[in-house]
């Protein structure tokens, strides 16, 4: 409380308490209509009905319609980083910077489960880091996003190791058990 982060920009999102955790979008909602918009606007981009329109929190999870690789960095963000968009359940598309998974065209997939986050997205002229919204990819229960290829890489580094002992045991435990056994 009185501890909010510094954010990227005005109006796009809410972080009550300043908590990133309880951090969501602020779309509208055309009651004529129904169509929901990200940034929220004032008239509604599908009947141009310009009452009726109210503020609502977008979904924090979505589906990956499309990502890039981007090697150059405008000033305040590192290369090479991660864009694209999201489709969230509104029918809405949100252009957001990936995280959570390594800059690499193999950590994604169109059409993945992506989860919203807030974090400090680049550093601002004085060099203050700035909160914005972020899309990472998502585990099916909903906790914090683990990369199915992390999983698959130490699972595989496991499979590696126990192969590496049972060698080992064979090369020079094993010769030593028998000639101990047949020294007796
Ligand atoms: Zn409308």
């Amino acid at each position: 409380m009185g501890n909010d982060p510094k954010k990227t920009a005005e109006g796009l999102f809410e972080i009550p308490d300043g908590d990133l955790d309880k951090g969501y979008l602020l779309g509208s909602k055309c009651k004529h209509c129904g169509t929901v918009s990200f940034p929220k606007r004032k008239v509604c981009p599908s009947c141009l009905a310009n009452d009726g329109i109210e503020e609502i929190p977008l979904s924090k999870r979505g589906k990956l319609f499309s990502f890039s690789i981007n090697q150059m960095a405008p000033e305040g963000f590192k290369a090479p980083y991660v864009t694209g968009k999201v489709d969230l359940p509104e029918k809405v598309r949100i252009f957001t910077v990936i995280t959570g998974c390594p800059p690499e065209e193999d950590a994604l997939s169109i059409g993945m489960d992506m989860e919203m986050a807030f974090e400090p997205v680049y550093r601002g002229k004085n060099g203050e880091a700035l909160v914005g919204y972020t899309f990472r990819p998502a585990r099916a229960d909903g906790s914090q996003a683990v990369e199915k290829r992390d999983l698959l890489r130490c699972a595989s580094s496991l499979v590696t190791a126990t192969y590496y002992m049972y060698d080992s045991f064979l090369r020079i435990c094993a010769p030593c058990i028998s000639s101990f056994f047949n020294s007796l």
